[in-house]
């Protein structure tokens, strides 16, 4: 097996998804092996109210403004079951490791770039466009890892 850490970064897009897809195909045959899903909640930007209130098992979107950041960690952490609910959608009968998981970062771009340095990836496998504008040919988030890592970059439709 070539590529030993597999990242899909995971944005719930469909091209996401795809991207996925072609990572099991890689790594589905060697069990010693990993894809990590991994989605980026960016820090910048205040989360959606309905995810803080599914994160805090409440009707109501009011917030408990004691922790902004225990807060962030319930909203990664759905976000980690969202991705785990897609693997166990996904793996088939692949016999690499494949795992969910969620970070909290700066921006998109800069939690990849780092998860990438972290977890010795090897290979990112993402889609060129996401949950995002029609604009352009490839997305942001896709442009700016290109840019920022040193590891090969397949982007996938
Ligand atoms: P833009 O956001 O510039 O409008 P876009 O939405 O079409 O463009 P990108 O945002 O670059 O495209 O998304 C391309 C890929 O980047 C996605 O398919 C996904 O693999 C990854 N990605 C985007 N956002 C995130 C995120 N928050 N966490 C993890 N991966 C992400
Ligand atoms: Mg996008």
């Amino acid at each position: 097996m070539y590529f030993k850490n597999i990242l899909v970064p995971y944005d719930e897009s469909d091209h996401a998804k795809s991207a996925l897809h072609i990572a099991l195909g890689l790594a589905g045959p060697y069990p010693e092996a990993k894809v990590h899903v991994m989605t980026v909640i960016p820090s910048s930007s205040l989360p959606d109210p309905t995810l803080l209130a599914n994160a805090l098992e409440t009707p109501y979107a009011v917030v408990d403004p004691t922790s902004y950041e225990r807060i962030m960690q319930s909203v990664a952490e759905n976000a980690c079951s969202d991705a785990q609910a897609l693997i166990e959608q996904s793996r088939d009968d692949s016999q690499c490791e494949i795992v969910a998981d969620a970070v909290i970062s700066n921006s998109p771009v800069e939690g990849i770039a780092e998860y990438v340095r972290s977890h010795d990836i090897d290979l990112v496998v993402m889609g060129r466009r996401g949950l995002g504008a029609l604009r352009g040919m490839i997305g942001s988030v896709s442009f700016g890892v290109l840019r920022s890592v040193d590891v090969p970059v397949l982007t996938v439709k």
